[in-house]
């Protein structure tokens, strides 16, 4: 296919920002609170807290903080071990590490692509020991503090299943709801199901606010741990004491202004990115090259980023030549993650073979589901894949 510069760019996945951002960000400006105090920021918390029906929610600078904060609030230390996803975008991983604590990387499942609970509670029952303080991993000698269930791509991982083994492992669980906002497990919102929840307001999130990020908490007293460590733990009033070593993880009220205007659109972006979903399955329903993550019939999922399968095994030169071919169009498609337990900043802890995960790395391409890509641009995205593809 010749290049045509005359052919529009198709972005992977780009903000919608409109009138409303604009207002409201201007109102900042004009009132001069732009920083990390003011309205628009106590009304982002209260109205994000009331969709999500929490009692509380806390604004971040990021996503990566809200998992940093979230993992110091639910109490793991350093060189106790979270159990967390391996197929994930690297954040969840790094925030493990940023405690001092130690990943145990879960492969996939195979068919909606989220942490394999059936191995999270293989590794609990085989690979460690039971005592009165808690669960060791017998290898490692490491007390087990926690799971990090990360939902990716918009579909959730079965949060009830996973509360389940925590309970009777007596773990904290810390979801990673950054790429499933409006997702929901039996009718329950993703991030509202552990004990603490954690979004990201990334510019190629469900919503953005350019960099942000929000922790929710049911628990007493998680969420106003996790405001005062956000605000390098000073204390009220005037006089600058501080209870602990602190964060500055603020987010700031311009933020919040871009939050506040995404968040009144939020039921319009599900509609669109689930429309976009359905249109990319039926197309590609009837093609025996391509698979695609299966909704599970307890789940809803947000429809984040639609991904597909192409090629066999762990041969990535299929998906890699799509991508190619694509780039090549003005078509921008990208692969997954490397999996945690291949990469290089977590090979201390690398672990397998996981071959779900390794499977997904190399046959996963991500197609661009922006909520104002319109049908035109996705006919182009479906033409080109089946021609490449088939
Ligand atoms: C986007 C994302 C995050 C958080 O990212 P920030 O850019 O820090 O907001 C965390 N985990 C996953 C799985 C993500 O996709």
């Amino acid at each position: 296919m010749p290049f045509d510069s005359k052919v529009s760019m198709i972005p992977l996945c780009e903000p919608s920002i409109g009138d409303r951002e604009r207002e409201y960000v201007n109102e900042c400006l004009n009132t001069g609170w732009v920083s990390s105090v003011g309205e628009f920021v106590t009304r982002f918390e209260k109205d994000f807290a009331a969709r999500l029906n929490v009692p509380e929610s806390v604004a971040v600078s990021s996503g990566t903080a809200a998992l940093h904060l979230a993992l110091l609030a639910v109490g793991v230390k350093p060189d106790e071990e979270v159990i967390i996803s391996t197929m994930t975008f690297i954040a969840p991983a790094n925030a493990i590490r940023y405690v001092g604590a130690c990943p145990v990387f879960i492969d996939a499942d195979d068919k909606h692509w989220q942490m394999d609970f059936q191995l999270v509670r293989r590794f609990l029952e085989e690979e460690c020991d039971r005592r009165n303080d808690g669960v060791w991993n017998r290898v490692t000698g490491r007390k087990v503090s926690a799971i990090l269930p990360v939902h990716i791509l918009g579909h959730p991982v079965d949060m009830d299943v996973i509360m389940e083994i925590a309970e009777e492992f007596n773990l904290k669980v810390v979801e990673d709801s950054t790429e499933s906002l409006g997702a929901s497990v039996r009718s329950k919102p993703t991030g509202t199901i552990g004990h603490v929840g954690c979004f990201s307001f990334n510019g190629n999130k469900l919503l953005t606010t350019g960099g942000g990020g929000m922790v929710v908490s049911k628990v007493p007293g998680i969420a106003k741990l996790v405001r005062d460590l956000s605000t390098q733990a000073k204390e009220p009033g005037g006089e600058y004491i501080h209870s602990q070593v602190g964060y500055n993880y603020r987010l700031t009220n311009v933020q919040a202004a871009l939050g506040c205007a995404q968040l009144e659109q939020i039921d319009d972006f599900l509609l669109r990115k689930k429309q976009v979903a359905s249109s990319y399955r039926s197309a590609f329903a009837g093609s025996c090259s391509i698979r695609m993550l299966d909704e599970a019939p307890w789940a809803n999922s947000a429809h984040w980023l639609t991904t597909i399968l192409v090629g066999n095994d762990c041969d990535s030169s299929v998906s890699r030549a799509l991508i190619q071919k694509a780039a090549e169009c003005r078509i921008m498609l990208r692969p997954l993650w490397q999996p945690m337990h291949l990469s290089p900043a977590h090979t201390a802890f690398s672990r397998g073979p996981l071959p779900v995960a390794d499977r997904l790395y190399a046959q996963g391409v991500s197609l661009p589901s922006s909520v104002n890509i319109d049908n035109k641009q996705v006919e182009r995205v479906i033409d080109l894949i089946l021609k490449v593809v088939s």
